[in-house]
């Protein structure tokens, strides 16, 4: 692990200024990080992935907005700072839209979720091999321009949508495709002051630029996501499938909220894990749902249009069929909740 300076900071504003000097965008180069839960950071120092020169301590701000759940007008304001056990286990989240409890609770181990923010967790970086281990070279999204290793590596978990002929890595959160299909918005405090963007901006798809990896700018810090939520919302759920039950990435998931009325669906709300390069909202299969009777021939219509642009690598070919079938019965088990 590379020396930095480490420096704690008990204001938003404060912490601002301490991270002043950081550039936009690129998460590997950035010279100064925040820290929250440390789960994804320290990891990353220790294999020297990422060489920050400043590391700044944001969880004294838990006493701010930062830490909180509160209900708005509209649905729920989630700080940056809530544990995502806190924030899984909230009464109010599962009761009005379990997607987001459930994306929460099936995400790493009990012991992770109760360090690991929400902020954090959305920031975290791709389990790509290539990437976290730094004795290959060959990595874009860590060395810009060294090429890609997992193009012609082992591919087995890499994306089949959304990747760019630089990289085709997953990203691999949970919570996100939560944040994605129920049209979130992000709060953020920079340098120049608040801000709020559509969290569906918040990720960069790789392109030329796989070490650019979100629209943040520099310094700047995520304060809350925002969730408008209607009754219907608590029709929804997340499935994960993956290599095995306990605490691991995904191979594919969905999250996905239905609203039915008079058997046939008036409206869906669907975003996909673990196959494409940013949390992935799966709008054709959406379109394709209005208006359908329920049942599995509309459910397999929204499943092909959800994949129809998928390119698979060498070893990962079985993200599709996987991917259309977790759909499928993401979608056949929400229209079967009594709620
Ligand atoms: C063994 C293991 C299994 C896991 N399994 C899963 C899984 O199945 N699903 C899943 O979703 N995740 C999984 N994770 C990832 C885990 O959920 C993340 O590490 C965690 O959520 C990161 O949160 P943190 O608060 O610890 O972030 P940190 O490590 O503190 O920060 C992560 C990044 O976000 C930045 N950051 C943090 N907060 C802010 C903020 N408010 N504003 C701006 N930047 C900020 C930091 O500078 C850093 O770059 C797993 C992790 C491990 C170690
Ligand atoms: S897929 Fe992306 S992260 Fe993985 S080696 Fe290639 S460029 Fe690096």
């Amino acid at each position: 692990m590379q020396p930095f300076v480490f420096e704690r900071v008990d204001s938003p504003a404060a912490a601002v200024r301490a991270a002043a000097g950081a550039r936009s965008g690129s998460a590997t180069q950035n010279p100064v990080q925040y820290l929250a839960g440390g789960t994804t950071l320290l990891d990353l120092m220790k294999l020297d992935v990422m060489r920050p020169q400043g590391v700044v301590d944001i969880n004294a701000l838990d006493v701010t907005p930062l830490g909180r759940i509160e209900a708005t007008r509209a649905g729920m304001r989630l700080g940056a700072l809530v544990r995502m056990a806190d924030a899984a286990d909230n009464p109010s989240i599962r009761r009005d839209c379990p997607m987001i409890a459930q994306s929460l609770k099936l995400a790493a181990s009990q012991q992770i979720r109760n360090m690991a923010s929400l902020g954090g967790n959305v920031l975290q970086r791709t389990r790509c091999p290539y990437f976290r281990d730094v004795s290959y070279s060959e990595c874009n999204k860590r060395n810009p321009g060294s090429g890609c290793a997992a193009m012609n590596g082992f591919n087995r978990d890499h994306a089949v949508l959304g990747a760019s002929p630089q990289c085709i890595a997953t990203y691999p959160g949970d919570f996100a495709q939560a944040l994605m299909a129920l049209d979130a918005t992000v709060q953020t405090i920079g340098p120049d002051g608040g801000r709020a963007l559509r969290f569906a901006g918040l990720h960069r798809p790789p392109g030329d630029t796989p070490d650019v990896e979100t629209a943040l700018r520099a310094g700047e810090m995520i304060a809350s996501f925002e969730v408008a939520l209607a009754p219907w919302m608590r029709r929804s759920l997340y499935l994960k499938i993956r290599d095995r039950e306990s605490y691991e990435f995904a191979l594919a998931s969905a999250g996905v909220a239905l609203d039915l009325r008079d058997g046939r669906v008036a409206d869906a709300r669907i975003a996909l894990g673990g196959i494409a390069t940013v949390p992935w909202r799966a709008r054709a299969a959406e379109d394709a749902l209005r208006g359908q009777a329920v049942g599995d021939a509309a459910f397999e219509e929204a499943a092909d249009r959800a994949f129809a642009e998928a390119r698979a690598a060498t070893h990962n070919a079985f993200k599709v069929p996987l991917g259309k079938q977790t759909l499928i019965r993401a979608l056949r088990d929400a229209a079967a909740l009594e709620i």
